[in-house]
């Protein structure tokens, strides 16, 4: 497979591409949804548990992922849009399937402005629907 994609993106991000970190991001950009560090020890057997952990520790101080926690208190990573950072433009609403327990993106629906009360200044909206999703239903 190229590199070169990845490496890209993390050179945008201020990253140096290492092969650790081109197969993290590999991984997480492998799947269309968020993941978990379970999930993504699971994707990858060949890199271990903490070195993964430490490369996510990175990308999400560089915004090149960042979290989100899935309804379920497990935080899950996704891969950012925003440029060097997390706008509220670049968060939207996501689904839990109680039953799989997976968390889906929609990107294509913005969370709902919320007012907030003077003094209050909003740095990240988590809008989290959870339910079931259709191959569950179909089960
Ligand atoms: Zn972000
Ligand atoms: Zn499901
Ligand atoms: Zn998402």
């Amino acid at each position: 497979m190229d590199d070169r994609n990845e490496s890209l993106i993390l050179e945008r991000k201020g990253v140096r591409p290492t092969a650790n970190r081109i197969l993290v991001l590999r991984a997480i950009r492998s799947q269309s949804r968020p993941v978990s560090l379970t999930e993504l020890t699971e994707i990858m057997e060949t890199v271990d548990k903490s070195s993964i952990f430490r490369v996510l520790g990175q990308f999400v101080e560089h915004h090149v992922v960042h979290t989100i926690e899935d309804g379920n208190g497990i935080l899950k990573y996704e891969i950012c849009d925003g440029e060097d950072d997390c706008t509220l433009d670049d968060m939207h609403a996501h689904f839990y399937c109680e039953i799989c327990h997976r968390t889906f993106c929609f990107k294509t629906t913005p969370i709902p402005e919320i007012e907030l009360p003077d003094g209050f200044t909003a740095e990240s909206v988590t809008y989290m629907v959870k339910g079931i999703c259709p191959h569950c239903s179909r089960a």
